[in-house]
């Protein structure tokens, strides 16, 4: 068996030692004779599980008890609709800050429940950098502030947290767990897990509890924060094979010493690839350095007619899926907690070996 290096944006490579885990227990889980697909997902297994990861990811994330942890359903687009049936409460509109395509998904989803109120776009400059927050347009009556911390099409990722009056929302999906945060600053964070936490679909959402049970009337039950806080993420049949998975990820993070060292090698491996994109004349990233994102890396070739020559390479030498969004084109190389230095290593001796036949 020979494991790739997976650079793929989402659903993204996950710890060969956590599908080495998920392999052994497959057909019976510990002694029970089942899979953790066939439990019930009321049965106590299965609940030992769910409680298991969620301490394992507020001990990773540094979640206190002020806030409530979700594993729900639908992916981080199912947050851009929830998020604005939850938190508008009695008020008419939210802020929203457009540093790119999530962004703007975000914002087209709230439109359809409130008014939203573009505070600052990236939009003039290409999105390749984020206006200081003192140039914002903030609405002190908004109901939230909601921002994407890191854009993980175009590689743009904020270097700061906003200081905002109103509650802070941001789409994590892409650095959730990558590195320490102080959550403490967010009234709401969510992220999609398959790119760092585990396989699609499921989505964790971490919300202050005193922002629950203001849902407009109209919301659809299985998207009502409240309705998940109350009911344990269980008030349907959860996505229960996917919570385990995310669970055996959380163990897997506290083993690599958790998101302090993990961090120092995403940093590590993000500043290496960079590093060797600005050395070189034939490769090229547009971001302002300072808001480049450590996760996702897109780069161009010097002639767009090489692309595919580079790709069919790559991938003879195992390094997949490093072609950019569809909607960008050129190259993205998403390098998640789960992708080894290694990787990067092996990512960038073939970029220079590639530099060199065809510069
Ligand atoms: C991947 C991603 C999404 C979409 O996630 P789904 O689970 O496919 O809905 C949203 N926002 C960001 C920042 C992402 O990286």
């Amino acid at each position: 068996m020979s494991r790739a290096f997976n650079f793929c944006a989402g659903p993204a490579a996950l710890p060969t030692e956590v599908l080495e885990q998920a392999r052994e227990e497959m057909l019976d889980w510990r002694g029970t004779g089942m899979s953790v697909m066939e439990m019930s997902h009321r049965s106590d297994e299965f609940v030992a599980i769910a409680e298991q990861a969620e301490r394992d990811f507020r001990e990773l994330a540094g979640v206190s008890d002020d806030y409530a942890v979700l594993f729900m359903q639908g992916g981080a687009s199912s947050q851009f609709a929830a998020i604005p049936l939850n938190l508008l409460g009695d008020k008419t509109s939210a802020d929203y800050v457009d540093t790119g395509i999530w962004s703007k998904k975000a914002i087209a989803e709230a439109k359809r429940f409130g008014q939203v109120n573009v505070v600052s776009s990236s939009a003039a400059s290409g999105y390749t950098t984020i206006a200081p927050e003192s140039e914002w347009q903030c609405d002190p009556q908004a109901a939230y502030l909601h921002y994407t911390p890191n854009e993980t099409i175009g590689g743009l990722e904020f270097d700061f947290i906003p200081e905002s009056r109103v509650p802070l929302v941001a789409d994590l999906s892409s650095t959730i767990l990558s590195r320490p945060l102080d959550v403490s600053r967010f009234g709401l964070i969510y992220a999609g897990a398959q790119k760092n936490i585990g396989p699609s679909g499921l989505v964790v959402v971490m919300v202050r509890k005193d922002l629950l049970g203001k849902a407009s009337p109209h919301t659809p039950t299985m998207l009502d924060y409240k309705v998940a806080a109350d009911n344990g993420s269980m008030y349907n049949t959860p996505s229960t094979y996917s919570w385990y998975l995310a669970g055996l990820v959380f163990q897997w993070l506290k083993r690599q010493g958790g998101v302090a060292a993990i961090g120092e090698v995403n940093a590590r491996k993000a500043k290496k690839l960079y590093g060797f994109i600005d050395d070189s004349d034939f490769y090229a990233n547009p971001i302002e350095p300072r808001f480049r994102s450590w996760m996702n890396v897109p780069f161009t070739l010097a002639d767009d007619a090489l692309n595919k020559v580079f790709l069919q390479g790559a991938e003879a030498r195992g390094l997949l899926n490093l072609a950019g969004h569809r909607s960008v084109g050129g190259m993205r190389a998403s390098i998640y907690n789960a992708m080894p230095e290694a990787g990067v290593d092996a990512l960038i001796a073939y970029m220079t070996e590639f530099e060199k036949e065809h510069a």
